[in-house]
């Protein structure tokens, strides 16, 4: 089980943090607060679209953010190293705030482990970052073994990562199933060892072509399992089925 906007609602808000941060502290230095945010998520995009530099920087969130923070003062000619430490920092605090367990989580994970089902978990990034997150909300408990890449010193979708979560379960490939919100890392990844790739999704739910032939679910809160084509997708909240009339 992936980590990071599977349990967690990490990325909610994102952009209303970053929008504080700056008129927190780009505004009284004459900067002006929407212009900065609407650079700072441009280079957000390209700082991330590089798999080398993702995998390097996800290692520690509050550099990365405060570099493209620094990139994004320089395309405004507004270059200043300590005010892009700051407002990363202010972010990193507002985001440290922000963020919650989705509605349901701490139900469904005492409902797994009543019926005596093996979890792992297995997130990818910061060491410090991921082990407060699961230290602030209490997690550990429910897991018989959590793989952080940061700790590992190799993350998804390496395939030594999910053999490392299967043998400290003790579980065969064909038994396991791996939920997350990332397609490659927690279900395309996952389905080439030969578990069960399960796709959930929080927010808007792209039709993805790569998705064919895939397992398929559908998880609508309350309603139970919907089964689609071949992938399994599970939807949490309030949101609707994103496969539309295929999804059954
Ligand atoms: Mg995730």
């Amino acid at each position: 089980m992936d980590l990071d906007d599977t349990l967690l609602d990490y990325s909610g808000g994102v952009d209303e943090c970053w929008l504080h941060a700056c008129e927190a502290l780009a505004g009284p230095a004459g900067i002006d607060p929407p212009g900065l945010v609407a650079a700072i998520v441009e280079t957000r995009r390209w700082f991330w679209s590089d798999p080398g530099r993702h995998r390097t920087e996800r290692t520690d969130m509050l550099r990365a953010w405060t570099r493209i923070t620094a990139h994004a003062l320089g395309r405004l000619d507004r270059a200043d190293e300590g005010l892009a430490s700051g407002i990363a920092a202010d972010f990193a605090d507002r985001r440290w705030e922000r963020m919650t367990l989705f509605p349901g989580v701490i139900a469904a994970l005492e409902t797994l482990r009543a019926r005596g089902i093996p979890l792992a978990m297995v997130t990818n990034g910061d060491a410090s970052h991921q082990r407060r997150k699961i230290d602030r909300h209490d997690l550990e408990r429910f897991f018989d073994v959590i793989v952080v890449e940061g700790e590992m010193g190799v993350g998804k979708p390496e395939e030594v990562v999910y053999r490392y979560a299967l043998s400290k379960l003790g579980v065969k490939a064909e038994d396991a199933w791996m939920v997350g919100d990332n397609l490659e890392w927690d279900v395309l990844a996952p389905q080439r060892l030969g578990l069960r790739g399960v796709w959930l999704l929080g927010g808007a739910a792209p039709h993805h072509p790569r998705l064919s032939g895939a397992a398929r679910i559908a998880w609508v809160e309350n309603s139970g399992v919907q089964h689609c084509d071949s992938t399994w997708i599970l939807i949490g909240g309030t949101h609707q089925c994103a496969t539309g009339p295929s999804c059954r």
